[in-house]
């Protein structure tokens, strides 16, 4: 061989061998990527994990919905700032001030908001009706005589007769208070507790009553809040009372500004509280929840899961901080008394508040601006959380129930077969069983099952995974997910538990 040709010999096995480390490097960087896309964040994984992984799809992201994405381009921050505006010029909206006069206290607002309401649902052909829900409360703490209250309450009817009586409340108050909350007389201008809320509700109400629902929307503005609670506490007693199905109630309170007293400037975060364990859970539930887990799978929480899902999925200029508690320390809200009732509830509120601008007089003090102020406020923020309930409502009422009654059928298996009732919407489509680790906080996976009533996870023991299940229509609009309650029954002890003599 001369030395010419060894030489390309050389370089044609040398050519050889870069071509296959590189196509060998693309096929390991190509199964990598596959494996991360489906595998669970954990690097160490057992068998059933794995398994978990590949039979399921891991946050595949639904097609979104024209209705919805039409929806909420339509919310604007012009018509909020108006009616925060409007709100702030009645001086104080006190529970206790003036309900008579027609330019000053919480009557003259009243009126306003009564009127707007009936202005909105003009354009629903009917859908709409507004209603003034009035009670007397009887005397309280923070109510020192009995004292007339008026709910504005405009109820969007569905349209689908399986879904109407299915009812989402949306809600904010609007009464204010100074820095006392018998003070009647102050300048309490509220601006963003709670007047961003109340014109967040009126704008949803403005923009969403054109469309079709298949279920019932409520969008609600309360007095009484600041008093105690009264006007939603009125409100969700007289639905138990009349078993309304209200499956899901948003309050929005305190979300007007995108700067805290921090001094953090963060407009594209909203905190969505949800409790753990349900307010009205029985003592057998409690038992069998100290058994086999489940206080982070209330009927709320799953709530705040769909809404961080869809809200996002709708408005992907904005995050959800899920905050797995009921309310912040010391403080409450108008989801307290639907959460009682057991309603699945929540309270959206800014990421950083300024506590100089909430129930506060207004006054300047070592130079220092005290008072809830419109100033404060930033309507596009408020607009862009007004956006976030307005997907999550959309979603939620165009999508079927969730599913009722899902439990585990008793017995001890390596599988794990889940039951629920079936959904009665002609355009259902079918189901879909979620699941997680038990240390991870959203559900990772989801499998469609089709139109059944029962499935069975083969491989996966329910002793290691949290389980859900979730319904969907034709349309690919899903339902929050339902966790399975299983039947309290007396504890079991292992076969060697019995002690020897
Ligand atoms: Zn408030």
């Amino acid at each position: 061989m001369r030395p010419t040709q060894t030489r390309r010999i050389h370089r044609l096995a040398l050519n050889f061998l870069i071509a296959f480390l590189f196509c060998a490097s693309f096929a390991v960087a190509t199964a990598v990527r596959a494996q991360s896309k489906f595998a669970p964040a954990s690097s160490a994984l057992t068998a059933p994990q794995k398994r978990a992984g590949r039979t399921g799809s891991r946050a595949a992201q639904p097609a979104r919905n024209p209705q919805i994405l039409k929806l909420v381009t339509e919310i604007d921050a012009r018509n909020i700032e108006r009616t925060i505006r409007k709100l702030v010029s009645f001086g104080t909206r006190n529970t206790l001030s003036d309900q008579n006069d027609p330019n000053r206290g919480i009557g003259a607002a009243r009126e306003w908001l009564y009127a707007e309401f009936l202005q909105v649902a003009v354009s629903s052909g009917g859908r709409m009706t507004v209603e003034k829900q009035t009670f007397e409360q009887p005397k309280a703490a923070r109510v020192p005589q009995p004292t007339i209250l008026t709910n504005i309450v405009a109820t969007l009817k569905g349209t689908q007769p399986e879904s109407a009586n299915r009812v989402y409340v949306v809600s904010g108050h609007y009464d204010s208070m100074c820095s006392s909350p018998t003070d009647a007389k102050c300048d309490a201008p509220g601006a963003n507790d709670d007047a961003s809320g109340t014109a967040a509700v009126l704008e949803m109400a403005r923009v969403m009553a054109k469309y079709k629902f298949d279920a019932t929307i409520v969008f609600m503005t309360v007095p009484g809040e600041e008093q105690g609670l009264f006007g939603a506490t009125h409100f969700a007693e007289e639905a138990k009372k009349s078993n309304m199905d209200i499956e899901a109630m948003f309050t929005n309170d305190i979300i007007g500004s995108s700067v805290g007293g921090n001094g953090v400037h963060d407009p594209h975060t909203v905190r969505v509280f949800s409790e753990g364990v349900p307010s009205n859970e029985t003592q057998q539930e409690a038992t069998t929840r100290r058994s086999v887990g489940g206080e982070n799978d209330s009927t709320s929480r799953q709530l705040a899961r769909f809404i961080k899902e869809v809200g996002e999925r709708y408005v992907p200029s904005m995050k959800v901080w899920m905050i797995y508690r009921r309310d912040r320390y010391g403080r409450g809200g108008d989801h307290q008394p639907f959460l009682e009732r057991g309603y699945a509830a929540v309270r959206f509120t800014e990421p950083n508040e300024n506590y100089q601008h909430q129930h506060q007089n207004v006054r300047v003090q070592n130079g220092i601006q005290y008072g809830d102020l419109p100033q404060f406020d930033d309507f596009n923020y408020i607009a862009d959380v007004a956006r976030m309930n307005a997907a999550a409502l959309a979603g939620l009422a165009l999508a079927p129930a969730r599913p009722k009654n899902v439990t585990f059928p008793s017995g001890l298996s390596n599988d794990t077969p889940i039951k629920w009732d079936g959904n009665k919407e002609p355009d259902l489509a079918g189901y879909e069983i979620v699941w997680r680790d038990t240390t991870e906080a959203t559900w990772t996976h989801s499998q469609s099952v089709g139109n059944v009533q029962t499935f069975t996870m083969k491989g996966m023991s329910k002793d290691n995974f949290f389980f859900g299940v979730r319904a969907l229509n034709r349309e690919g609009n899903r339902s929050p997910v339902t966790y399975p309650r299983q039947a309290p029954r007396a504890p079991r002890t292992d076969q060697a538990a019995q002690p020897s003599p």
